[in-house]
Formats: structure tokens, C-alpha cells, sequence
């Protein structure tokens, strides 16, 4: 567990994949995390984090970006649109592109604001009544209704059923990825993110192996 077990591992199975590990960017997920373990990974040189909630993050992170410079922040939770302002201009990349109605209101916005964070389509490989993300059977027009938006579509993320082999999940976000000729792959969190970067993930997302488990408490 730590900053650098996570580097050593994700530079390992980027030599197995035969990939460079520059290939793949390790976005440390602080959220919930004490403030002092966030620090201290920032202390390490470590600059790119994600967070799952926009309250959560507009707390944390303005004050820690003037205390440290060259932080970058992605959102990989949801968005509501009433949030999407303010999530744009916290936020560098959104992970979390799942419906019209948010893809139309940030395309809105960044014609008023004059930037837009990069944008991941979040994908429901799974189609899990619960989850978000869209279907992957709707996932090519989405992908094509967000560029006639002009938003900037950087890549496609998901998040695999707790109960399913995450590798197959993997391969098919890949294969949607591959053919609507996008580059970025955010897949893969502790548990299963050397699986991702066998499969071509772009972007890990990793919490508890980086910080320790998270307290709810
Ligand atoms: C919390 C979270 C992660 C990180 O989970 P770990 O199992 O702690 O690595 C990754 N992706 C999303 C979307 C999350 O909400």
C-alpha cells in the first residue's frame, strides 16, 4: 500500500502489457480521506487526484492548490446539472458524461465560461438498474451527439458490477473506445486496475491502495 507500492505496480504491469508507463496516469481518488494523507501524498510529488463530489472537493481543494502548485483535480462522481457550473470550474476533467440533458448544459456553459474541462463518457457496461453511465448500446450516438456539441470528449470511463469479472467489462469499454476512435480509458480502481492497464486504461483510479482504507465512520 502507498504512493509508491501503486507507482511500482502500475509501472509493472505497464512492462507486462508491454506499454510505457507514462501511458497511464495514476489519479489518486482522495476522497473521504483525512486531510494529513492527502498532504502527505502531495508531500510526495504527487499532483493528480479525484474526488466524487463537488461539495467535498470545493472544500478541500482551492485551499490546497495555493499551497501547492500544479495540482490537478478530476470529478469521477456524479454530476448534477445545477452542480455543473461550479464543477467546471473546480474541476480539469469529468469523468462522469452520462445523459443529454448534462452534456447540453455543459456545452452551454463553456460557451459562456470559454473553457471546458476534459470530458470522460461514463459507460453502464454493465447495465446495472442502479448505476449510472449510459448504456453501451447508446453509447456511439452519445458519443457523437456530445462532439456535435463541440464538447471536448477526451475518452470513456466505467465502473465494472462488484460481482463480474471487471476484465470483461474492461475489454468491451476498450473495444467501444477503439471505434469511436477516443484515446482515453478510465477503468480501473485498487482492486483491479493492473487488469485495466493490461486492457488499455488511459487513467487508474486508485483510493484505498494509495491512502488506506476510507473510514464512513
Ligand atoms: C472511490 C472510487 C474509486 C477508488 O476506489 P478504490 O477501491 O478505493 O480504489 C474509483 N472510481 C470511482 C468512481 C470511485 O468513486
Amino acid at each position: 500500500m502507498g504512493l509508491s507500492d501503486t507507482q511500482d505496480r502500475i509501472a509493472s504491469a505497464c512492462a507486462a502489457a508491454g506499454r510505457e508507463a507514462s501511458e497511464v496516469k495514476l489519479i489518486a481518488v482522495s476522497k473521504v480521506q483525512p486531510l494529513e494523507r492527502v498532504e502527505a501524498v502531495l508531500g510526495e510529488g504527487h499532483r493528480l487526484f479525484g474526488e466524487n463530489r463537488v461539495q467535498e472537493a470545493a472544500k478541500k481543494w482551492p485551499g490546497l492548490r495555493d499551497r501547492f502548485e500544479g495540482v490537478t483535480v478530476h470529478l469521477i462522481g456524479p454530476l448534477q446539472t445545477n452542480k455543473a457550473r461550479q464543477a467546471m470550474a473546480l474541476f480539469d476533467a469529468i469523468h462522469s458524461v452520462d445523459r443529454p440533458k448534462l452534456a447540453r448544459t455543459l456545452a452551454r456553459l463553456a460557451q459562456e465560461m470559454g473553457h471546458c474541462p476534459d470530458l470522460f463518457i461514463q459507460v453502464n457496461t454493465g447495465e446495472e438498474e442502479q448505476k449510472a453511465g449510459v448504456l453501451p448500446e447508446d453509447t456511439d450516438a452519445f458519443v457523437e451527439n456530445c462532439r456535435a456539441l463541440d464538447l471536448p470528449v477526451k475518452g470513456l470511463m466505467c465502473i465494472p458490477p462488484v460481482d463480474e469479472t471487471p476484465s470483461l467489462h474492461f475489454a468491451l469499454l476498450a473495444k467501444m473506445a477503439r471505434r469511436n476512435g477516443l484515446a482515453g480509458l478510465s477503468m480501473g480502481m485498487s482492486s483491479d486496475f493492473e487488469e485495466a492497464i493490461a486492457l488499455g486504461a488511459t487513467h487508474v483510479r486508485v483510493g484505498s491502495a494509495v491512502f488506506g482504507a476510507r473510514d464512513y465512520g
